[in-house]
């Protein structure tokens, strides 16, 4: 495969405007019948509701279903919210950093298939007129609806903690440079991740602030004071707390304690078992509390899809057992994680309450996206996106916009 990263994405891969994208809804709302989903153990912002209902009239969840509704009897099962993830390099063999629009919506299918509802395409370290001209692409896809924006890590990240991005393309946080990202998703970047500790640091971040779009801490060496200073100036996200920064220390707490103590930060946490041991994924969970966490899955082209060679942006990394690893200097490349094995690791291993699960896997980043009117919460209005797991919080549908992506089978048997 090649490594050159601006020779990928080029203009006649790009999909055409206008063409349909591979994973439109295959049919219009109006053709579907009102469903009534009951039985299940509804998750709702208020608590869980046993053997609760779910209306659904065309790509919205209603307040009641007619008496023609067609009525699937979800007994045994959970019905949550559909998942909504930040911070997401591809999936299912594909890439959302380097690939093609086609690749792109493979990957997001892919995760779809696994509960993600909501994707946030995240691109990796790379020249500056690549990642611009990618973001274009990218933005088409947010225009369509296909992924919820534009997620840039990098290059403006430290060269002491680059985890699996290219040093040689790495730059201090130029807000000139900023600005030319943000100009290229069109009104779709929605993160960024800074070192903002780096010389230009606070002002690209101050700039985000101003154009709405999220200021992440991470890839950082930044002290405990100088993360002070970054959230001061407008960082309210901290990108995988605990992977690529200093560790806390008792006399220097580093950013990990700054970003866990300040109210004002959401911090994502990478829950594969891999990244973080449980026992940290616990201390972070308790200390910031349920509404200031966010699971993500930092996914790359394996995830969904299996063991063996893949690149990252320009690296190439070698997956093993599940692990992504890059091929030169061993650091973690990513994860293969999908968002249901962080919901049922959540639940079965890390012993979190699923109410709060649900909360760091759907409606705390639609918060941050601002997309809370729309998706994260099953209530009346809102699009109809939602999960049903079985009682081993295996996914066994999965619905979005009214429409399944997963059906339930065998085990939502229809009464109609
Ligand atoms: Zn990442």
């Amino acid at each position: 495969m090649a490594a050159d990263p601006g020779a990928r994405g080029s203009a006649d891969t790009r999909l055409r405007r206008g063409a349909r994208p591979a994973t439109a809804e295959p049919h219009a709302a109006a053709d579907r019948a009102p469903l009534l989903l009951s039985g299940a153990d509804v998750v709702l912002p208020t608590g869980t509701v046993p053997g609760g209902r779910v209306a659904v009239d065309g790509t919205r969840i209603a307040a009641t279903a007619p008496g023609h509704a067609q009525v699937i009897d979800l007994t045994g099962h959970w019905i949550v919210p559909g998942f909504v993830d930040l911070h997401n390099h591809g999936g299912g063999g594909a890439s959302f950093a380097g690939g093609t629009a086609e690749d792109v919506l493979r990957g997001v299918e892919t995760h779809r298939r696994h509960g993600t509802t909501t994707v946030v395409a995240s691109a990796v370290t790379g020249d500056l007129d690549f990642l611009a001209r990618h973001a274009g692409m990218l933005a088409e896809l947010a225009q369509q609806g296909e992924i919820a924006g534009i997620h840039f890590e990098g290059p403006f990240i430290s060269p002491c903690r680059k985890g699996a991005h290219d040093e040689q393309l790495l730059r201090d946080p130029d807000p000139a440079e900023v600005r030319k990202l943000i100009d290229a998703a069109h009104g779709h970047a929605r993160m960024m991740t800074l070192a903002t500790e780096l010389p230009g640091g606070l002002d690209s971040v101050r700039l985000l602030a101003e154009h709405g779009v999220i200021a992440a801490v991470g890839h950082t060496d930044a002290t405990y004071e100088q993360t002070l200073r970054a959230i001061d100036a407008g960082a309210t996200v901290a990108t995988h707390l605990f992977n690529a920064m200093p560790p806390i220390g008792h006399r220097a707490p580093g950013p990990i304690t700054a970003l866990l103590e300040d109210e004002r930060v959401t911090v994502e946490l990478i829950n594969d078992g891999t990244h973080l041991h449980p026992a940290a994924l616990r201390l972070a969970f308790h200390h910031a509390g349920a509404a200031r966490v966010a699971f993500i899955t930092d996914a790359m082209d394996a995830a969904g899809f299996g063991d063996g060679r893949y690149l990252l942006g320009p690296l190439e990394v070698e997956v093993t057992d599940g692990v992504a690893r890059l091929v030169e200097g061993d650091s973690i490349a990513g994860s293969t994680l999908t968002l249901d094995r962080a919901f049922k690791r959540a639940v079965t291993v890390d012993g979190l309450p699923v109410e709060d699960v649900v909360a760091a896997i759907s409606a705390n980043p639609a918060r941050l996206l601002g997309l809370a009117d729309r998706v994260g919460s099953l209530e009346p209005g809102k699009d109809a996106d939602l999960v049903v797991l079985d009682a081993a919080f295996d996914v066994v549908g999965v619905m979005r916009r009214g429409a399944w992506v997963v059906e339930p089978g065998a085990a939502g048997q229809r009464l109609d």
